[in-house]
């Protein structure tokens, strides 16, 4: 059989052409698969009183009874070592059809302290943060201790509102209802989740919105869930900007993470932000590879990319502006709107350059755009995220219209 070098040729480098590249960022990371352990899913009882981690989102790795109204539950990560973000979700009813409140010490591994303020919710829509008074931060912030009403209605306690797979699925289906919208799963994760994409608008240019490569980063999902929002409002503005972007947007990067209420790894036990060089998990690679793919196969050029995340308060990542791409002049222009339309809003800009493989990184030396990592404070006000949100996508939107 005689092969077309020249067909094989082209082959070759289309498909080439059409995968994410790999890039020797200053401070690499070893990204290769680390062992994790698997919390035990259980049903805990004594006297009437249950608690249990057997739902998506949960965290509980051991409980015990001190009395049929305290407990100590152990709180650990998915691996080690861990950034410090102590994820804990877990639900409690009563079978003696008598209300009775609880006093309850969470321990966190070795000597990892205290982050999410306990959060309790009895739809698992509806949260609400524990009365100040109920919740007892130890001195050495280890452990934390606070008390609920628990009656034969569950109720739920987590670090953050669940925001599950399924939730954003729910969610990302909702969205691309638009007339300009289309959902997509792109992929699987390690452990047989859905990589959920969906897009709006059909401009020659693209935009790359992502969220939650760290699971308890529920703050941050909720500042792309407003600012998608903004960009689907129908709104002339809206109009105009979809037909001349297309949005390619990844909600939830980490589904086992998420659903296994890891602290921050996926069940490859690697901090997913930062494989952006050589895409050793799979999530990573298959939707690295699946924003190259889409943006070469139409013929477009992404014009930003934004990934969003929390942290202890409000924060832009940026791209150092000594760094030389395209658009170079969107982060300024961007921030300058969002600060000038927040009245009293001081925006803190934190600009680096290239180091660690990160998303934001990735941006620039995969598109040669300045990337942006939005961060919001575990604490912000839901209607802040929101109005921050939206007034962050108008500003995008205006100020990539302009650049046209
Ligand atoms: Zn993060």
């Amino acid at each position: 059989m005689r092969i077309c070098l020249v067909c094989l040729t082209f082959l070759v480098s289309s498909t080439v052409l059409s995968q994410a590249t790999t890039y020797d960022f200053p401070n690499p990371v070893d990204t290769n698969d680390k062992k994790i352990t698997l919390q035990e899913k259980k049903t805990y009882e004594q006297n009437g009183l249950f608690v249990d981690n057997q739902f998506d989102g949960a965290r509980l790795n051991a409980l015990r009874f001190e009395n049929d109204s305290t407990l100590t539950i152990q709180i650990d990560p998915e691996n080690f070592p861990i950034n410090r973000s102590p994820w804990y979700a877990f639900r409690m009813w009563t079978t003696t059809g008598l209300s009775k409140r609880v006093s309850i010490t969470i321990d966190y591994f070795e000597n990892i302290k205290h982050r999410y303020w306990p959060k309790k919710s009895t739809d698992r829509k509806t949260w609400t943060k524990l009365e100040e008074t109920s919740v007892s931060v130890a001195n050495d912030t280890l452990s934390v201790t606070f008390s609920v009403n628990v009656a034969s209605d569950t109720t739920w306690i987590s670090a953050q509102p669940l925001e599950t797979s399924g939730d954003v699925r729910a969610w990302s289906m909702e969205v691309a209802k638009h007339s300009l919208g289309s959902f997509e799963v792109i992929g699987k994760s390690r452990m047989d989740r859905d990589l959920l994409h969906f897009k709006l608008g059909r401009g020659p240019k693209t935009v790359v919105l992502i969220s939650r490569q760290h699971p308890p980063e529920v703050t941050g999902y909720y500042a792309l869930k407003s600012f998608v929002s903004r960009i689907a409002d129908d709104s002339k503005l809206s109009r105009s900007f979809l037909d001349e972007y297309t949005v390619l947007i990844y909600p939830l990067l980490n589904p086992d993470g998420v659903d296994l209420g890891h602290w921050r790894h996926n069940t490859g036990g690697v901090d997913l932000n930062r494989d952006w060089a050589y895409y050793r998990q799979s999530e990573i690679k298959q939707i690295a590879n699946h924003i190259v793919k889409t943006v070469k196969e139409s013929n477009s050029e992404v014009a930003a990319g934004l990934d969003f995340h929390s942290t202890y308060y409000d924060v832009y990542y940026t791209t150092s502006r000594s760094v030389e791409t395209k658009y170079q002049n969107f982060t300024d222009e961007w921030l300058n709107y969002v600060k000038s339309n927040i009245a009293d809003y001081k925006i803190n800009d934190q600009p680096s350059g290239l180091g660690s493989p990160v998303s934001k990184g990735w941006f620039v030396t995969q598109f040669n755009i300045p990337g942006i990592t939005y961060e919001i404070g575990d604490d912000t006000p839901p209607d802040f995220i929101e109005k921050k949100g939206k007034i962050s996508a108008e500003a995008m939107m205006k100020v990539l219209l302009d650049s046209n």
